[in-house]
């Protein structure tokens, strides 16, 4: 019954790009796209697209296999030793999906005896993936290293202990202070995993990621991310020690029990990967704009939260609210996505933004125009 609840009026609403731009097609309406994921401006990129087309004219459209029996391709061999590369690790494994990635990943290292730590909004594929492994999940505050030092000085220090964060945290747009998580780690023995689904591509002077955010100062034991966000394909990866990659080739369920990323995912992610080493300058442009952006949202009064990243919350307040105001936005030209409870706690209900390297400094004028403008006409002035 949730297609006639008219409080999900904007889910499931079909989108076409239109070409080239950020605007998209919504019912026949010109919009522009503020809550898209290709952080990296790449989705429609004319170069992945003659990847994905010679991947395509030598294997067809499917991997038809798994990955240890006949779902190998040197694609594969490329995507993953790119990733190693680019994420500065020896060796990487390339997942169906980052979800598959998570529940892999998480399944293959800790089990019954086991004790995984996550912060309080961590992602779903990593909660479930917690769930499913069987070990003793706990979760602490977030972005809180003390209270992750308390948790684990109450576990105990029998069996694996994994602590793992979001790098970017995606409805909030803040950034895990990894140095003090790293300090916490160390001091009980425990292993730190990052997911980098919205770090990849925007954070760090090169769109490295958390470490690179952090100068370098601090190494994460396990990075993971997808290849379906700012590397607009589809999969998901791992990188870390050879030991690592070799344990989760043979130890990971999704990636062993099920088919191989497609070959033209394949080689669009890979080429993806080499433009965004080449093109440094998309990710400085996302943090400057996405910069101006906050900065200017927040002078209009809006409530951004803790962003410092281009996932930039504009918190309305109930769901019904939420839902209202991203409609008017539309009557005034732009999309921004709702996201309501469960998602994120009550009243707390927001526009998720997003900003990307498909954005010229003229769109993204455009936007902050069309948020105030709309939010003007939610709460006429005097009221
Ligand atoms: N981790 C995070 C932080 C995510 O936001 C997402 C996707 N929303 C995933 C993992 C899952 O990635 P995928 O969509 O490739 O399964």
């Amino acid at each position: 019954m949730l297609e006639s609840t008219p409080h999900r009026r904007n889910s499931f609403m079909p989108y076409v790009p239109i070409g080239g731009t950020p605007y998209v097609d919504v019912e026949g309406q010109r919009l522009l796209m503020m809550s898209g994921y290709s952080y990296l401006g790449l989705a429609g990129d004319p170069r992945l697209a003659a990847a994905v087309n010679a991947a395509v004219d030598v294997y067809g459209t499917g991997a038809h296999g798994v990955r240890a029996l006949a779902g190998t391709t040197p694609l594969h061999q490329d995507l993953e030793s790119e990733i190693a590369r680019f994420t500065e690790r020896e060796a990487a494994l390339a997942f169906s999906s980052g979800y598959a990635a998570n529940v892999g990943t998480i399944g293959a290292l800790c089990g019954a005896g086991d004790h995984v730590f996550v912060d309080k909004l961590d992602h779903a594929s990593i909660v479930d993936g917690c769930q499913l492994s069987g070990a003793t999940v706990t979760r602490f505050r977030h972005n809180d290293p003390a209270h992750l030092d308390a948790r684990l000085r109450a576990a105990g220090t029998d069996g694996v202990r994994l602590v793992i964060v979001d790098s970017v945290y995606s409805m909030d747009g803040d950034v895990a202070p990894l140095p003090a998580l790293r300090e916490v780690c160390d001091a009980h023995g425990a292993l730190l995993m990052v997911d980098e689904a919205h770090a990849l591509g925007v954070i760090g002077k090169t769109g490295r990621g958390i470490e690179e955010h952090y100068d370098r100062t601090v190494r994460v034991d396990i990075k993971l991310g997808t290849l379906s966000k700012g590397i607009p394909s589809m999969g998901g990866w791992v990188s870390g020690t050879p030991d690592l990659i070799y344990h989760l080739r043979y130890g990971a369920r999704p990636f062993l029990f099920s088919a191989a990323l497609a070959p033209a995912q394949t080689a669009a992610a890979a080429e993806a990967i080499r433009i965004l080493d080449a093109e440094p300058q998309r990710v400085s442009h996302i943090q400057a704009e996405s910069g101006r952006f906050r900065t200017a949202m927040a002078d209009a009064g809006f409530n951004i939260g803790q962003s410092t990243t281009a996932i930039v919350p504009l918190i309305i307040g109930t769901d019904a609210q939420a839902y209202d105001y991203a409609t008017t936005c539309r009557e005034h030209g732009v999309v921004g996505l709702p996201v309501v409870t469960p998602a994120v706690p009550n009243g707390m209900a927001r526009l998720r933004i997003a900003i990307t390297a498909a954005h010229s400094a003229e769109h993204i004028d455009t936007a902050i125009e069309a948020f105030v403008a709309a939010a003007e006409q939610r709460v006429p002035a005097g009221e």
